[in-house]
């Protein structure tokens, strides 16, 4: 586009953000990003940087002291004289503009007259979390202590030479029990010089005892051989059962990148399960162990982003988002759990999926990536197993005919531990024999004898928003979230505090009120077994046993999971109960038992996925038992033992599940085999969201019919129509085969879309 500015003032968008934020050949994969995704290049771009960083940056105004008269406030207007006044009543002769604005009514016309007198200026203030934070080092200049100091003093003096001739001003007014104004005194003898100097805002974690490479197994050693033998770009299934070591691979693979100088970055699921890991990468490489994700605060991440630029040798562990961050010199990454499905971002747009953003990066710059699981996803499984071969490549003389995949199997866990027997419980013969409680007998007898033996386990509930539901026992009513089609779960954090009721989809809380709402009754009760149920029956049942609650509700605050979780390895209680969290890699050597309360709400989901996740998710818990020493346990309860996952589960066969379900996506052309893209739609008006979604479907239908090349599912209602208020649809679009043959066109799509219906393309869908 033709500008009117002079050829001097323009830059290339390019060159400066690529050079100020980004790493050589970066804009390559935003490029890729935005392509695949269907997402303008600069939402792209907004997903990688750290939050906060475009932002609009905040206008000051600033007194010019040197231009101002004594007697200026005679010149001025009401206004202007205000502001002024108001200025030099500030420390640092200056204010936001916004602050002016509230303070000084019709501050613009005052200000405009102070401007044209040239007594004040505006300028740009860059996002507070943006500017450096500085701290002041004091630094030894002459080491002889001279006759003019006091022994207080001197002695100051001496304590900076014992310290390296530098200390944190702080330090050193702690450490000598002195003020400020004392060492000031020293800079001014010319003794020290104080200086400002930029710390980087990390996240500052306990420190952990330091730790070695251990021996690997035949497994291991086999793996680590190959990975360390690949020359440039390749992709990685390392399949490891449970407690089979993948972590101590990671580790030793990662060594020799440093020592190339180069960088890794090990993205991992969620933050739940960061602590342990962090702190098992933390005692191997120390310092250079960086982490980032969402929980940082802005200036921690913006810290992080700049540290990764400088491209010293490092090793960044984080979320999804991580796989964007700024190493120049990357020589591996990581994507451990690669099976977990909070590696795709459902919104906003670019909805991508950290594997495949991974997997183009590794691409790019020319350098392995290793996908880490106990149980793959059928997307890498395929993968992997393209060219032909179904055995794994262990040896890595052999020739491999796909040079580029590679799939290596830990198939055993560490000293032989074997897996823990599933004990598969009926509940509906339970219930048929009298037994009403949300424990079998066979659970029972188990928290009896974990009490007894003074060991240690677990309970996992799947929950999913609507399993503590209240209704009344009266009339039925069900309590409901005002904003959203999901009912209310019932909270109650302590036994003093109020019992609340809260909606998972758009946090609304309320009170639990004391009678029913539509017949008056007295008689409301929670339903379901969330993990306070769990917990409340516990208590009736096993007075003794201690325990922790380990979910989204006692893991809100920073830290929290680190504190649970080392309460629980110091043996402060004697039960972990938890969700989906627990599933995460948690390495507890401690743990026997690993009870599964009801299995059943995993295996009926409205998606084709349904399957997948729950034996990928039951599996991920069973495999938390008999990680140490003592052999474990686990017992599933169900109300279908004859399910096909539960078998699977049950004989710790991945295989045997793959095998059938890839047969049933292959027959209905689901993923890995036909690819999917589904349009989200939402408004806060119902009928305008349902006609929007007629509408983009029947533009999408006729070039159905002509090429035959994709096939449309709905629209319909999402699976919970209304969330926060807003009215959700979608459609299906499913593709063939592997590529996407022809493509709607979608700038027409969206032009179909009012202002007030939003609509999202998610390529490679997940979450349903
Ligand atoms: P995974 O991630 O495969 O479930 P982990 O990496 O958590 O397994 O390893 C399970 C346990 O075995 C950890 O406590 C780990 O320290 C230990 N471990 C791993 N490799 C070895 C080894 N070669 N020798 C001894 N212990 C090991
Ligand atoms: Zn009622
Ligand atoms: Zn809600």
């Amino acid at each position: 586009l033709p500008s009117d500015l002079a050829s001097d003032k323009i830059r290339d968008v390019e060159d400066v953000v690529a050079k100020s934020f980004f790493p050589p050949g970066y804009w390559n994969l935003l490029n890729r990003l935005s392509q695949y995704y269907y997402t303008p290049l600069m939402q792209a771009i907004k997903v990688a940087l750290p939050p906060g960083l475009l932002s609009r940056s905040s206008r000051r105004i600033r007194l010019k002291p040197e231009a101002i008269p004594p007697d200026a406030g005679i010149f001025l207007s009401p206004t202007a004289r205000q502001i002024l006044e108001l200025l030099q009543a500030s420390k640092t002769g200056d204010y936001t503009w916004q602050h002016i604005n509230r303070q000084v009514r019709g501050a613009t016309r005052g200000l405009r007259e102070l401007r044209r007198r040239g007594w004040v200026e505006s300028y740009l203030e860059a996002p507070r979390h943006t500017q450096p934070k500085l701290k002041q080092a004091v630094t030894l200049v002459v080491s002889e202590t001279g006759l003019d100091l006091t022994p207080r003093q001197q002695e100051i003096l001496a304590v900076l030479q014992r310290q390296g001739g530098e200390l944190w001003l702080s330090e050193l007014v702690e450490t000598c029990k002195t003020t400020p104004s004392t060492i000031k005194a020293l800079e001014q003898k010319s003794y020290v010089v104080i200086q400002e100097r930029e710390v980087l805002r990390k996240l500052s974690e306990p420190a952990v005892a330091d730790d070695r490479p251990k021996a690997l197994t035949p497994a291991q050693a086999a793996a680590l051989e190959t990975i360390n033998n690949l020359n440039g770009f390749a992709e990685v299934l390392l399949h490891g059962i449970t407690g089979s070591g993948k972590t101590e691979v990671y580790l030793q693979a990662i060594a020799p990148i440093l020592e190339r100088g180069l960088s890794a970055l090990v993205l991992v699921p969620e933050i739940g399960l960061t602590p342990q890991l962090t702190d098992r990468f933390r005692a191997r490489f120390g310092e250079r162990v960086c982490v980032y994700h969402s929980a940082l605060s802005e200036g921690e991440r913006y810290d992080t982003w700049r540290q990764m630029l400088t491209g010293e040798p490092q090793i960044i562990i984080g979320t999804r988002s991580a796989v964007f961050a700024p190493l120049p010199k990357l020589g591996l990454i990581i994507l451990d759990e690669e099976h977990d499905s909070s590696f795709k971002q459902d919104s906003p747009a670019p909805t991508y999926h950290a594997r495949t953003v991974a997997l183009w990066r590794a691409e790019l710059i020319d350098c392995p990536l290793i996908l880490g699981s106990a149980t793959p996803s059928l997307e890498s499984w395929v993968e992997v197993h393209k060219a032909g071969e179904r055995e794994a490549i262990q040896n890595p003389k052999s020739k491999i005919q796909n040079p580029k995949s590679y799939y290596l199997s830990l198939p055993e866990r560490i000293q032989s531990r074997p897996l823990p027997p599933v004990e598969v419980v009926d509940m509906r013969q339970e219930l048929r024999e009298g037994n009403r409680s949300i424990f079998s007998r066979s659970l029972q007898d188990a928290l009896q004898q974990l009490q007894e033996e003074r060991k240690q386990g677990i309970l996992f509930i799947h929950r999913r928003g609507h399993s503590t539901f209240v209704s009344c026992r009266s009339c039925g009513y069900v309590i409901e979230c005002p904003n959203c089609d999901v009912s209310l779960a019932y909270h109650h954090t302590e036994d003093r505090a109020p019992e609340l009721l809260r909606c998972h989809y758009c946090n609304f809380i309320t009170a639990h009120p004391r009678h029913c709402p539509e017949c008056s009754s007295p008689y409301l009760k929670f339903f379901g077994s969330g993990t306070q149920r769990v917990e409340e029956e516990l208590k009736k049942q096993f007075p003794q046993l201690r325990v922790i609650r380990f979910d989204s509700d006692t893991t809100r605050t920073k830290g929290s999971h680190r504190t649970l979780l080392s309460r629980f390895a110091n043996r402060e209680a004697d039960l972990l109960v938890g969700t989906q969290m627990l599933t995460k890699g948690l390495d507890l050597p401690q743990v026997t038992l690993v009870g599964i309360v009801a299995a059943d709400g995993l295996l009926y989901f409205a998606d084709y996925r349904a399957s997948e996740r729950a034996f990928q998710t039951l599996t991920q818990v069973a495999g938390r038992a008999g990680r140490g020493d003592d052999p474990g346990r686990v017992i599933l309860q169900t109300y279908t033992p004859e399910h096909a996952v539960i078998r699977s589960v049950r004989l710790h066969d991945y295989n045997a599940f793959s095998q059938a379900e890839l047969l049933q996506r292959a027959t209905n052309n689901y993923p890995p085999y036909g690819r999917l893209i589904l349009l989200r739609l939402s408004s806060i008006d119902a009928a305008e969201v349902e006609e929007t979604a007629e509408l983009v479907a029947a533009e999408l239908r006729p070039s159905e019919e002509r090429n035959n090349s994709y096939e449309i599912l709905g629209p319909a209602p999402a699976s919970i129509l209304r969330v926060a208020n807003r009215y959700r649809w979608q459609i299906l679009l499913k593709f063939p085969s592997g590529t996407l043959p022809e493509l709607p066109d979608w700038s027409l799509v969206r032009s179909l879309s009012p202002a007030g219906v939003s609509l999202t393309i998610d390529v490679d869908p997940l979450n349903f």
